[in-house]
């Protein structure tokens, strides 16, 4: 069997562990899904609509799904002091003990295992597999910053200091160095 073929069948037996029919630690695998997302989420992305775009549900159900999360206490909801239909969701410190027992750590630790070349490889690897299938629903999926077409470094302002790392096009803010690395529902391919 050629390589690649063999690749994605391996991916097909993985994702397999990441889709589960029953409860681990007490949660189904899309509240596992909104759990994590919400834990690397941006400010931007930690909204309800966000969440049913990443877990790949409507609406009605990612608040079921919020509902639970929040029943639990391993989220909350705040809500803007400019406009109170506007909701943000943040992963509560219990939240965070339990991600640190998710089912999916396993993976991660075998993957954490392997020396930084083939490690950075395999992750860019995946990426491209998913770029390049970018297609129809998958247009819009969630990703960092740093490949993203809205994102433009700020540059030194003349008096030699630097306003801020990078800005946002699509929200017209601010975004840190750090918040590069976090998730975005509204990230877009940059153009190659
Ligand atoms: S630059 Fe792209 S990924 Fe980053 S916050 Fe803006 S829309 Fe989201």
């Amino acid at each position: 069997m050629d390589v690649a073929r063999e690749s994605i069948e391996l991916l097909g037996q993985l994702a397999r562990l990441i889709l589960f029919e029953e409860t681990r630690h007490g949660l189904r695998d899309r509240e596992w899904t909104a759990l994590r997302f919400l834990a690397r989420a941006n400010r931007f992305s930690r909204t309800p609509s966000a969440l049913a775009s990443h877990v790949g549900t409507t609406r009605g159900t990612a608040s079921l799904i919020i509902n639970e999360l929040e029943g639990r206490g391993y989220i909350e909801k705040s809500r803007s002091a400019k406009d109170k239909r506007s909701v943000t969701l943040d992963v509560t410190q219990q939240g965070k003990k339990l991600l640190a027992r998710d089912p999916l750590n396993v993976l991660v630790n075998a993957i954490a295992q392997l020396d930084d070349d083939r490690r950075v490889g395999f992750r860019d690897t995946l990426r491209h597999a998913l770029d390049q299938s970018d297609t129809g629903h998958q247009r819009h999926r969630a990703d960092i910053c740093r490949g993203c077409m809205f994102l433009k470094e700020s540059r030194p302002s003349p008096e030699g200091g630097v306003s801020a790392d990078f800005t946002c096009r699509l929200f017209r803010a601010a975004i840190a160095d750090a918040e590069t690395l976090l998730l975005c529902a509204s990230f877009e391919q940059r153009k190659r």
